[in-house]
């Protein structure tokens, strides 16, 4: 490792302020950061760490709206954000106990990793990304894979999460990282359903449209009978084919039908 300033600030202000020197980086929990830098892929000159800033955390539920504080690690959204089920529950299966316990939602978003958990259920639930300038509807957020609508130095201060009628996250694990090698999350709303899918998209999570227009004709499994997504825009590689890929989008959709019903 190579040197690099560390501070950690207890205001969101002070935070943006340190970041706005050149080469300074926002640190989360630390789980994709510090690896990236411990293998020189990246080097910023100074780290400023959120876990400092307690405006930042927690979980509370008001008006149907669900806010967790950017800096919430994946362990407190577990057991914290029982309002909303099928979030906890997504959370509760990321990575492993040390990395629930260090990661973040806010660093998990800002990574927007093409297989990473929470961008679906950001998406599928028509969340609002708040952050230390704005808001940012989730269907203006993602941008394709590890890039986001986040400026240089911006903050995920809170995540905003309408609560859902009915919802189900459905994540075929890849064993070895546990990450999702197809991950859909299915969200029922009064308005419509909204499906998300991650980590199958060489564009990064995406919604899939076509499902939601028959699970808004009808709430079943069946309704996706006849539905494939097309293979060519899927990512290929060692864990997983395009087909694979394409054929685990349907069936975990359906799965997640079935439990969310
Ligand atoms: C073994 C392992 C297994 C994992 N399995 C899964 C899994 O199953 N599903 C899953 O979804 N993820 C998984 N992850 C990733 C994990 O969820 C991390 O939490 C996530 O990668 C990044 O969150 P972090 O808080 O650690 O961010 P950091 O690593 O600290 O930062 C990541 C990036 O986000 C930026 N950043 C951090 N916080 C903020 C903020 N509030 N505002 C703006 N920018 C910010 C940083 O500058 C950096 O660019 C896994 C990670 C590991 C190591």
């Amino acid at each position: 490792m190579y040197n690099f300033e560390f501070v950690k600030p207890s205001t969101v202000a002070e935070a943006v302020s340190a970041l706005g020197e050149e080469d300074a980086q926002a640190l989360g929990g630390g789980q994709t950061l510090l690896p990236t830098m411990k293998q020189r892929l990246a080097s910023p000159s100074k780290l400023v760490s959120l876990s400092g800033i307690a405006d930042m955390k927690g979980v509370s539920a008001d008006g149907g709206v669900l806010t967790i504080g950017g800096g919430t690690t994946h362990g407190t959204v577990a057991a914290e954000a029982g309002a909303y089920p099928a979030l906890a529950d997504l959370a509760s299966h990321i990575g492993d106990p040390a990395v629930r316990n260090r990661g973040t939602i806010g660093g998990s978003l800002a990574n927007n990793d093409p297989s990473a958990c929470y961008p679906s259920a950001a998406l599928a639930s028509g969340a609002t990304i708040v952050t230390n300038t704005r808001e940012i509807a989730a269907d203006d957020y993602f941008q394709g894979m590890f890039t986001t609508a986040l400026n240089e130095g911006e903050i995920i201060t809170a995540v905003k999460f309408p609560i859902p009628q009915a919802a189900n996250y459905q994540k075929f694990l890849q064993p070895a990282s546990r990450f999702a090698l197809v991950g859909v999350f299915v969200a029922k709303y009064a308005d419509g359903v909204r499906v998300a899918v991650t980590g199958a998209s060489e564009e990064g999570v995406f919604r899939w449209s076509e499902a939601e227009e028959a699970l808004n004709k009808e709430f079943r499994p069946d309704a996706l009978m006849d539905l494939k997504v097309a293979p060519a825009n899927m990512i290929g590689d060692l864990h997983g084919t395009k087909e694979y890929r394409a054929h685990l989008v349907g069936v975990m959709t359906k799965r997640a039908v079935t439990a969310a019903g």
